[in-house]
This record gives C-alpha cells, structure tokens and sequence, in this order.
C-alpha cells in the first residue's frame, strides 16, 4: 500500500528527525520539575517575612510498571538532562505522528469498506 507523495515526504522528514535523536543517545522518559520548600524552622530565611525558600530541588518524574518513580537530581544533572527529556517528548510526537500516518493510509486504502451509520464489516477477500 503506497502513502501519498506528500505523505512519503512527511514521513522521510519523521525518519530523519528520528535518527538524529537515536544517534544522540541522549533519551530520557518522564519529566523534570523543580521544587522549592519552607522547612518550617523559627528563624530560617525560608520563614522570614520576605521568605526564601529552600531549593530549587530538581525532582526527576516518571513511570515504571504504571507507578510513579521519583529521584531527586543535582541542578547539574538536571541542566545536564533537560535536552535529554525534551528529546524524549520530540521522539513520542514524532511516533505518533507516523502511527497517524499509517492510520490515514488505512483509512484511504480502497479496500477498507465504509458503511454508512454502521459498523464496518471486515474485508471478504
Ligand atoms: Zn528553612
């Protein structure tokens, strides 16, 4: 089943913004979020009338068998890893998007049968 030109085009170009981010091996899942905290403690900054709060604290944020992991990370890290999470958003996007592609190749395809109102039948060959 062949994509539309324009299709093939957008797909090479997904190819190709793909590779680039597998060859940079630089993939993080989940997120990266900063935290700033007040310790409670009578004379500290962070209780002040001009409060200072503690931190940033950088909280690495993601998913292992449906539970949500966390790990805290120095600000080096989490300069360090921040293109690499972004990559791994962009890497998503750009799957889904292909997945988009291959669903409006089916939906095109002559021989997927449309119905009106109704479920479709399944292809008789
Ligand atoms: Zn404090």
């Amino acid at each position: 089943m062949a994509l539309t030109p324009d299709l093939q085009e957008e797909a090479r170009a997904i190819a190709k913004e793909l590779a680039a981010i597998a060859r940079s091996a630089e993939v993080l899942p989940g997120s990266l979020t900063s935290r700033r905290t007040r310790c409670g403690r009578q004379g500290c900054k962070c209780m002040a009338d001009l409060p200072q709060p503690h931190g940033p604290y950088w909280q690495w944020t993601r998913k292992v068998a449906a539970r949500t992991v966390c790990r805290w990370l120095t600000e080096g890290q989490a300069a360090d890893y921040r293109t690499w999470v972004t990559n791994d958003r962009r890497l998503r996007e750009l799957v889904a998007r292909l997945e988009a592609i291959g669903v409006a190749a089916v939906e095109a395809d002559p021989r997927s049968r449309r119905r009106r109102g109704g479920r479709r039948p399944p292809p008789q060959s």
